[in-house]
């Protein structure tokens, strides 16, 4: 395909998560016969949130990372699976790392973040996120293998009490059945602090009701491959904890995504500094999504529904940029907060509810599913788990 002789001016985003399929999809709805263009290292879109229950079994695989492929055959876009390398602002294209170049006339990019190793020396070697599919394979792998294996092993430690490290410590520990201990912590002084009280009060909880272990106010000094220190952050107790582990789950940093891209556009804290209309204002043409962002005027959290509402809206400026007319700032509206708690569990505050429990999952899951770009893909291939009779049953049959 010569990518350069397609329809006049080719918007292209980079990097196919929450905010680039949203400002994708968006695009489209606006169409009038531009080329959209959508770049992703991957072939499968990750619906995230999800990842629990692809862990846990309760969803497959095509559920929660359906093909670019299939998404951009039934919504209509241009895929490419490359990685983006580079940018060239004056000439407005991009090269990739198989030396492909791109031009744009409007670019979008959305290239999330990642795990990040690098608080404490070796981190990388010993410890596992829990931000995408291959991690989500190799936890899995070690459920199995605490499943099948007879004797008991050291506790599992999870860096992290914020929504990822709370609902990972409950879905594993039941699907180890609590055979094994495990230790969450966090260096600061409660769990889930920037969630919804009733939310957090489900999950303290959840929490009690399983074999795990919650230490507040510790930070993780060092680790090896048997034993890591924990110790508190009050120097003045001089508390460490030696824990032999035997396996450490991080989920208390993350990092830009493949930085050197966008390293040109990083500030000293490695994200990226927006404007209310999503650009930073020196380039007028290239527009910025998701977790990579910030804003010092209008803070908003990192989360798929900020940056799925961030992705409309940039389709909307990029139409009034080449229509002239004028760009809308971004307002974040907060619909709500929803945790996994667990297998078969929830909660959720939001969404004009308040709700804990096996209905708060079923809802969880079918609100998730339906926000899935090509949602109706999913249905039309699959008959979809969605409209399922055992889920109709346990949605209708329980009381809260
Ligand atoms: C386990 C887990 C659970 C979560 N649960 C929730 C939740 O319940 N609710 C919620 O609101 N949020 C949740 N989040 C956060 C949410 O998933 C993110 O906020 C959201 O994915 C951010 O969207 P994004 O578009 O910025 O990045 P992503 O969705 O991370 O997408 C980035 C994409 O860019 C691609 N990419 C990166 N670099 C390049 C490159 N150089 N070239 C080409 N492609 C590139 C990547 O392959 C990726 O597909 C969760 C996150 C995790 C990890």
């Amino acid at each position: 395909m010569d990518l350069n002789n397609l329809k006049s001016n080719p918007i292209v985003v980079v990097g196919g998560g929450f905010g680039g399929l949203a400002t994708v999809q968006a695009l489209l709805n606006k169409s009038n016969g531009t080329s959209v263009i959508l770049i992703d290292e991957g072939h499968r879109f990750l619906f995230k949130p999800l990842l629990y229950e692809l862990l846990s079994s309760e969803l497959q695989l095509w559920e929660v990372a359906p093909l670019y492929s299939d998404l951009a055959s039934e919504l209509g876009f241009i895929f490419l699976q490359e990685c983006v390398v580079e940018i060239d602002e004056i000439e407005q294209k991009l090269i990739t790392s198989s030396e492909l170049e791109i031009t744009y006339s409007q670019l979008v990019i959305s290239t999330g973040v990642t795990t990040d190793y690098s608080f404490i020396e070796n981190l990388q070697d010993y410890a596992c996120g829990f931000s995408n599919l291959n991690d989500c394979r190799k936890i899995k792998k070690l459920i199995t293998k605490i499943n099948n294996y007879s004797e008991l092993t050291n506790p599992i430690v999870i860096a992290g009490a914020g929504p990822t490290g709370v609902e990972l410590a409950c879905k594993i520990s039941d699907l180890i059945k609590n055979r094994v201990e495990i230790y969450l912590f966090d260096k600061g002084d409660k769990i889930l602090p920037n969630c919804k009280s009733f939310n957090r009060e489900k999950a303290i909880d959840a929490i009690g009701k399983r074999n795990i272990r919650v230490f507040l106010d510790y930070y993780m000094k060092s680790v090896d491959r048997t034993f890591l220190e924990l110790s508190r952050n009050d120097n003045e107790i001089n508390h460490f904890i030696k824990i032999n582990y035997s396996t450490l789950l991080w989920t208390a940093g993350l990092k830009p995504s493949k930085s050197k891209f966008v390293h040109n556009f990083l500030n000293e804290n490695q994200k990226i500094k927006v404007n209310e209309f999503m650009q930073m204002d020196e380039y007028q043409n290239i527009f910025f999504v998701g977790d990579i962002t910030f804003s010092e005027n209008a803070p908003f959290p990192s989360s798929a529904q900020v940056a799925m509402q961030q992705g409309s809206l940039v389709a909307q400026n990029i139409t009034s940029l080449r229509e002239g007319n004028e760009l809308k700032p971004f307002q974040f509206e907060d619909s709500g907060e929803m945790l996994s708690l667990g297998i078969g569990n929830a909660s959720i505050t939001g969404y004009g509810i308040t709700l804990a429990g096996p209905i708060a999952f079923e809802i969880r899951r079918l609100a998730y599913l339906m926000r899935m770009p090509g949602f109706f893909l999913s249905f039309k291939s699959s008959g979809s788990w969605l409209f399922s009779k055992k889920i109709i049953n346990r949605l209708f049959s329980q009381s809260p």
